[in-house]
């Protein structure tokens, strides 16, 4: 079960990759994570990583997808795996082709959770913090019952800078830009898979499910 995920920001993905490999026990592979233990472990990949993130550089293609090369040749990988968060380019979901294929593997979905950008925007824009005790609410889903108000200390709520609509609409369309050419890639060759993400979290997941199913 090799699988990519894909979604935007507020799409839900990390609520559904934690379902995905608790179900199938299949490792979650970030790509943050992936950096932070080839850091750890100093692997030659790792180390050239870091010279570029140290000097707030991006990593170069070539250097990420030897680290993914790393990390999908390893034994807990066997049985399949989660990738999120890459491949972020159509060069680097070229590279995991050639890993795959390397490895007499494949990949069998990239799993793209659908969420309209209309939407996305009211559910990022809805957050608000309590200036006195930090806890957050969501205008939308987790309202405070009295306008403005927090319910548990009566502190006033208030926006978080990334949390306006500009800001929001700007990270959404550069996640877009980014992610428009690899639903295309994963499309044509047939693997890309559309799930509604405008359903009840349950629904998303067996959706989900019902297409893993299919793999057995
Ligand atoms: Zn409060």
């Amino acid at each position: 079960m090799n699988l990519i995920l894909m979604g935007l920001p507020g799409a839900g993905k990390g609520t559904q990759a934690e379902r995905i490999v608790q179900k199938y026990q299949i490792p979650h592979i970030s790509t943050g994570d992936m950096f932070r233990q080839a850091i750890k472990d100093e692997t030659a990949l790792g180390l050239q990583a870091k010279s570029y993130m140290d000097k707030g550089e991006l990593v170069p293609d070539e250097v990420t997808i030897g680290i993914v090369r790393e990390r999908l040749a390893k034994d807990d990988c066997k049985k399949g795996f989660l990738l999120d968060g890459f491949p972020r380019t159509v060069q680097q979901a070229e590279g995991l082709d050639q890993i795959l294929s390397d490895l007499d593997n494949k990949l069998d979905f990239c799993i793209n959770i659908d969420v309209d950008k209309e939407i996305l925007l009211e559910r990022l824009t809805g957050r608000r913090i309590c200036k006195s005790c930090g806890a957050t609410y969501h205008l939308v889903f987790n309202p405070p019952t009295v306008e403005n108000t927090c319910d548990k200390c009566g502190g006033e709520l208030y926006q978080r800078a990334d949390d306006n609509a500009e800001t929001v609409q700007n990270r959404l369309d550069v996640n877009l830009k980014q992610m428009n050419p690899l639903l295309d890639f994963y499309a044509a060759k047939g693997a890309l898979k559309t799930i509604n993400g405008i359903q009840e979290i349950d629904q998303v997941f067996k959706d989900i499910d019902s297409l893993l199913t299919s793999l057995k």
